[in-house]
């Protein structure tokens, strides 16, 4: 008979050969969700787990521990530049949305006047 922990422990080490396919499930079989630490040693350490944490254990490190502190503080902050640029594409299609706007509200008043101007000669 083999006990639910045997069980588990051979799940993890096959999930741990399978840790970057897209398909691996978590224990609860969920989608493991990929994240990054933000949280002191292991800042900027990219891991998968449940997406529900409470409901099962299953978390896999993706990568190796860095041992050098300049290495983890390097990582952490490529990770926030990327977050930083990821803000600022945001901003920038929003602006691009709100140019759009601004040209069609524009065009609409010249032609509305145009038309205006039209009807009194
Ligand atoms: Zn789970």
């Amino acid at each position: 008979m083999v006990s639910s922990s045997s069980h588990a422990s051979l799940y993890k080490i096959w999930a741990s050969k399978n840790r970057w396919s897209k398909d691996l499930r978590c224990e609860c079989d969920e989608p493991a969700t990929f994240s990054i630490s933000r949280t002191g040693e292991n800042s900027g350490r990219k891991f998968r787990g449940c997406p529900y944490f409470k409901k099962c254990d299953f978390f896999l490190w993706l990568d190796p521990p860095l041992l050098n502190s300049h290495y983890k503080e390097t990582m952490w902050n490529l990770y926030c530049d990327l977050v930083r640029a990821k803000e600022v594409k945001m901003l920038l299609k929003a602006f691009v949305v709100l140019m759009v706007l601004l040209l069609v509200f524009v065009v609409v008043l010249v032609l509305m006047m145009k038309k205006l101007l039209d009807q009194r000669i």
